[in-house]
């Protein structure tokens, strides 16, 4: 689908505005949109109130039914927003198209959710009573979202947010506003088929830094749910709580495989490809640290070499290509100082250095760089959020699970190993200390109906499945007396006498 096509099917009209949309595959101008002020700001959360009062009292099966008609719009337009998410964010295309696919799914969870919003009958400790929890509809929700995962971040608060009964203030990245408008219009289309929704379920809040930070302070709004860098993720949390609010965070992630002598090394290298290499390093789950086993290392890494060396780097719209651009210059320098302290730490690097820089001179394609380490340095324990795998041996597994561990991130974590003792201790309360732990498969793309987040500086939230709904709502402890007396609790007598 071409880019005029593209816009048209999306309805996007954006010729006016200060913030500027370029594409990384060439830096050419996609769109503008306008800034949002803080008079701007302050009414949307005044509608988004408004809306909340109205929103609640829908039962959530209904609010459910909406969703299914987004879901139905996002089905329908699947092609045409999985290739503006490629010309805007740079991933690949079957990567846009299966983000596109993510938000999909979480619709479809969603919409089941909307008849399962449940709590728990307690027992009481008093006869004629009944003990039991309600979740309620939480209020206005502020959504803070980054750029490498332009909607479906979004989405897996949204859906849930919209089913729970909140209505949402979207503030996507300054990188990426022509996804969120897109979103939103697909959205849009969706109220009009549902009929009798109240105005402002969703409402897009574009900006930098300052219009995040107008979300975060206001008293609000209850639920602020941030995703991003975990420097964000600080400023944020600190904000909300400074006024007693709730805040979801997803934050950086310094993810790592521990590759042991017994692995299936077919299943391990494709992970690691897959995990290092996939949206050039821009995930969150991306793998970025590998303790590879002493006595398998030197094959490892001489067949690592040569899929670094040979990964197919270009135009993601393109058939074949696996590697797309970074986001822009800034990512691609810090990836190269990321580089240069590697090399002063004692690592070896092949790789990492700009392509197609004829083809392409606004768009920084690098090579993905290797690293191999002697042990895990500063550098190796900072996120950088470009394509550069460390990879380190080890001999002892209880000391490979302890540096796995010594960071201060704790998103996604694995182990490829076929011993059923080191798979059991790593997913062990003595094991990885991050949120996801697998054996045998990578750390990255996970699925929707698990709970989505990590430990640490990651921030501690749940997205998507489980119980991460739970979020969204307020519970309420309900205690109710059908008999003619009134027990105290702790078996207190307190005698006030007759009228
Ligand atoms: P970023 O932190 O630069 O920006 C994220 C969003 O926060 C943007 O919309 C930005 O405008 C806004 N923002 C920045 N400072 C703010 C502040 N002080 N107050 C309010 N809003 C503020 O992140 P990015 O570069 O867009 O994304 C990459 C980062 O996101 C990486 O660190 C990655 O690991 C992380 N990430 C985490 C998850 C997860 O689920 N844990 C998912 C995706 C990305």
């Amino acid at each position: 689908m071409n880019q005029q096509d593209v816009f048209k099917t999306l309805e996007l009209h954006v010729d006016k505005g200060s913030i500027v949309s370029t594409s990384p595959i060439d830096g050419a101008l996609l769109g503008k949109v306008q800034e949002n002020t803080p008079q701007d700001i302050q009414q949307m959360i005044t509608k988004a109130t408004a809306c909340f009062k109205e929103w609640r009292l829908i039962p959530a099966p209904k609010r459910g039914a909406l969703v299914r008609l987004f879901g139905e719009e996002l089905r329908k337009n699947k092609e045409a927003l999985g290739t503006l998410v490629t010309l805007e964010n740079g991933k690949i295309l079957q990567e846009g198209l299966g983000e596109v696919q993510e938000m999909i799914d979480i619709c479809d969870y969603a919409v089941g959710l909307s008849r399962q919003l449940y709590g728990l009958t307690i027992a009481s400790e008093r006869p004629g009573h009944r003990m039991m929890e309600t979740w309620h509809p939480l209020g206005p929700v502020g959504v803070i979202t980054p750029f490498n995962f332009p909607v479906a971040v979004w989405a897996w608060n949204f859906v849930l947010a919209i089913v729970c009964g909140d209505p949402v203030i979207w503030k996507p990245s300054e990188k990426t506003p022509l996804t969120a408008l897109a979103s939103a219009n697909l959205f849009e289309r969706a109220v009009k088929a549902f009929g009798k929704a109240p105005q402002g379920l969703l409402q897009l809040a574009f900006g930098y830094q300052e219009v995040g930070e107008m979300l975060v302070n206001p008293p609000h709004l209850p639920l602020i749910s941030a995703t991003g860098s975990t420097g964000m993720g600080r400023a944020v949390g600190e904000g909300v709580a400074r006024r007693f609010g709730r805040s979801l965070l997803e934050l950086s992630g310094n993810n790592g495989m521990i590759l042991a002598p017994s692995a299936d090394q077919e299943l391990a290298m494709r992970a690691i490809a897959f995990a290092s290499l996939g949206t050039a390093g821009q995930r969150c789950t991306t793998l970025r640290r590998l303790f590879v086993h002493t006595s398998i290392q030197a094959q490892i890494t001489h067949r690592l070499k040569h899929i670094f060396a040979n990964a197919v780097v270009g135009n993601p719209l393109e058939a074949g290509t696996l590697i797309g651009p970074l986001i822009d210059k800034r990512s691609y320098e810090d990836m190269q100082k990321a580089l240069e302290v590697a090399r002063v730490q004692g690592g070896v690097v092949q790789g990492g250095e700009r392509v197609l820089t004829d083809k392409y001179p606004e768009g920084y394609y690098v090579r993905p760089a290797l690293v191999e380490m002697q042990k895990q340095t500063e550098i190796v324990k900072t996120e950088t959020f470009a394509p550069i795998l460390y990879v380190m041996p080890y001999t002892d597994f209880d000391k490979a699970l302890a540096q796995h561990n010594d960071v201060s991130q704790g998103l996604a974590s694995c182990i490829f190993t076929n011993d059923v003792r080191e798979a059991e201790i790593f997913l062990s309360s003595r094991g990885s200390d991050c949120g996801i732990a697998n054996v045998n498969i990578g750390p990255s793309g996970a699925e929707i109906g698990g709970a989505f987040g990590g430990e640490k500086e990651t921030g501690g939230g749940r997205e998507s499945g489980s119980d991460a709904w739970r979020n969204y709502m307020r519970r309420a402890t309900n205690t109710i007396n059908y008999s003619h007396e009134l027990p105290l609790a702790q078996g207190i007598r307190f005698d006030v006498g007759d009228a």
